[in-house]
């Protein structure tokens, strides 16, 4: 069995380095706050199973937090060091690893926090960094007083991961003041592994650091594109319900739910974006609860899971095949309850209709065929 892994976002410093009242990682960058882009980092990554995301005492009744994620928020500490601890000590014996992230690097990579996590395989600790390539002076703020020898130094970078039971046993043995986890844990005799850093995993500390992991972003934005098909057939009833919309008809359509072959494809749709599965998996047919749902609930269910791993719907385009019954008229109720359920305006929703010109199982009257597609964003 895979290792479980909790990311430890600390979000609890009070710096207004950059300038502002405002604390650097509540500061908006390309749309959301600088801590939520860390948090969608860790969201988005497969081989996390939980966030934890570490805040001030004072930060907690104002600010918006990036809940939809998930993260589970622990108030900080007065310092770094115990923020940490009152994150770790949240989490203790729940899972086997920790990564532990400045939430001021929004712009951590996927491949970054893979290549901590492959080292942890191996080892009980392991941190990113990048060699020292400038050379390196000694200054008294004016005049150049002497070289260092830069060879073997590194610029050292988040997320630090380690053994959980480990690095919280040696949190609570240090008594001391440390740079960073990595001290802490070498402290108590943890090993730890040196794995390439990234450039553009920069730390915001100066005004001007903003600009630059906006660009970073801009070039990194993560889109998915998904596509659902499906098919329900017709039965007696009086009814049909079609995009979360009722239509009186003669017949009804036939299915374990409501059988909204409409919103069922636009569910599958955005499950397909995430690479997971379709409603069958998360819904089996087979468990009797899901009887008659509406299926709202599973459009629901497919625009969490899309959020907790940060991102949110773009836009959804479907299409009805049927005959009958008209779709047209009902067309602009479909775009409105499906905007309600996800969330997101109506006009990033198109609902159309076809006929099959009397072909095929549609154009004979004997179903409903719907398809869709979803664009998801990464936040
Ligand atoms: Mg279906």
């Amino acid at each position: 069995m895979r290792a479980s892994t909790a990311a430890l976002i600390v979000a609890a410093g009070r710096g207004t380095r950059v300038g502002g009242a405002v604390p650097k990682q509540w500061r908006p960058l390309s749309g959301q706050t600088v801590a939520a882009h860390a948090l969608g980092a860790f969201a988005r990554h497969s081989q996390i199973d939980h966030l934890v995301l570490v805040v001030h005492p004072d930060d907690r009744p104002s600010q918006p937090w990036p809940g939809d994620t998930g993260a589970q928020i622990v108030t900080g500490a007065a310092t770094r060091q115990g923020s940490v601890l009152a994150g770790l000590t949240a989490i203790e014996g729940q899972f086997d690893r920790v990564l532990i992230h400045d939430a001021a690097r929004p712009c951590v990579s996927a491949q970054v926090i893979s290549s901590v996590l492959a080292a942890l395989d191996t080892a009980p600790a392991a941190a990113p960094a990048l060699a020292v390539v400038d050379a390196l002076w000694q200054g008294d703020g004016t005049h150049v007083a002497g070289t260092r020898d830069r060879s073997g130094l590194y610029r050292a970078q988040t997320p630090q991961g380690f053994d959980l039971a480990a690095i919280l046993a040696a949190h609570r043995r240090f008594d001391a003041e440390a740079a960073d986890d990595v001290e802490i844990a070498r402290h108590a005799g943890l090993p730890v592994t040196i794995v390439p850093g990234d450039e553009d995993n920069l730390k915001i500390t100066r005004a001007a650091d903003f600009a630059r992991a906006e660009r970073i972003l801009g070039h990194r934005m993560d889109m998915r594109l998904g596509n659902g098909y499906d098919v329900h057939r017709f039965g007696p009833g009086d009814h049909v319900v079609l995009c979360g919309v009722t239509i009186p008809f003669e017949r009804g359509l036939q299915g374990h739910s409501d059988a909204d072959v409409g919103m069922h494809a636009v569910s599958d749709a955005i499950y397909g974006a995430l690479a997971e599965g379709d409603i069958g998996r998360h819904f089996p047919p087979t468990d009797p609860q899901w009887k008659g749902a509406a299926s709202a609930i599973f459009l629901r269910h497919a625009v969490d899971l899309a959020a907790t791993r940060g991102y949110e719907i773009g836009n959804v385009d479907c299409t009805l095949v049927c005959e009958l019954p008209k779709i047209g008229p009902h067309a602009p109720a479909m775009r409105a309850e499906m905007a309600r359920l996800m969330g997101i305006g109506i006009d990033r929703i198109s609902v159309k209709a076809t006929t099959s010109e009397r072909l095929g199982f549609t154009g004979r009257g004997e179903g409903i065929a719907a398809l869709a597609t979803v664009t998801l964003a990464s936040r």
